[in-house]
């Protein structure tokens, strides 16, 4: 019998973004991710079903082969890179930018500034390359709120419209990077699964390249 295989997603803009990708390859879910409570979502190819975790999760799941494959942010993937893992296509969706922010006409100029982000080792990495010193102060959410209570100077965070930011009197200051979302691989079931596998990636890669040029 053939094995089933998994591809985890999170809910949210990569599942919607996900979801026509998988579409154009002729992959349905049976019932909706969105207003199901199942974690477990089988679709109309009865050697795929849909895996649904948190964002964060997705590489995890992936590299202890919780999953065969994942959709995960750029930024996910940056901050916590395992090794047996494979991104092997930019699927182009979920965009946005990594960006340092501030308060309304603050600026960068300021040392030693407390940043606060979950973004902890890519906001290290950013301010140690640029040689300034900051200190660093690990959240989970809400970044925003930081610099309006004082706690921090700036934050680290993602931005795509900037509504967000401006709803909370900060502005974007800098890009560290731009972020998409990428289909990642387990390494093991590539090699187990290789024609199956590289099928659905070929597939997916298609599709995203089409869905690029429709834009
Ligand atoms: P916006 O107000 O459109 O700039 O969106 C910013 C908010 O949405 C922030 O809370 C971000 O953390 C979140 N966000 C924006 N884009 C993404 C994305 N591609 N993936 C995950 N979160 C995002």
């Amino acid at each position: 019998m053939r094995q089933t295989l998994t591809l985890a997603l999170s809910k949210g803009r990569i599942l919607d973004e996900t979801l026509p990708l998988l579409a154009t390859c002729g992959i349905e879910p049976v019932e909706s991710p969105d207003s199901s409570r199942k974690l477990i979502i089988e679709t109309n190819r009865d050697d795929l079903r849909l895996l649904i975790v948190r964002a964060s999760d997705v590489p995890t799941y992936v590299e202890h082969g919780g999953a065969d494959l994942g959709v995960a942010g750029r930024d996910v993937l940056l901050e916590s890179r395992g090794e047996s893992i494979y991104d092997p296509v930019d699927l182009g969706i979920a965009r946005c930018r990594l960006m340092v922010a501030g308060p309304t006409g603050s600026s960068l100029d300021i040392p030693r500034p407390r940043v606060a982000t979950k973004f902890v080792e890519l906001a290290r990495q950013h301010f140690a390359a640029q040689g300034r010193q900051a200190e660093i102060i690990k959240l989970y959410g809400s970044m925003e709120l930081a610099p309006l209570v004082g706690m921090a100077d700036l934050i680290v965070d993602l931005v795509d419209t900037g509504n967000t930011l401006r709803a909370n009197g900060l502005e974007p200051l800098e890009t560290i990077t731009e972020i998409s979302s990428r289909l990642v691989v387990n390494k093991a079931s590539l090699k187990m699964e290789h024609q199956r596998i590289g099928a659905l990636i070929e597939d997916l890669a298609t599709a995203a390249d089409a869905a690029a040029d429709n834009k």
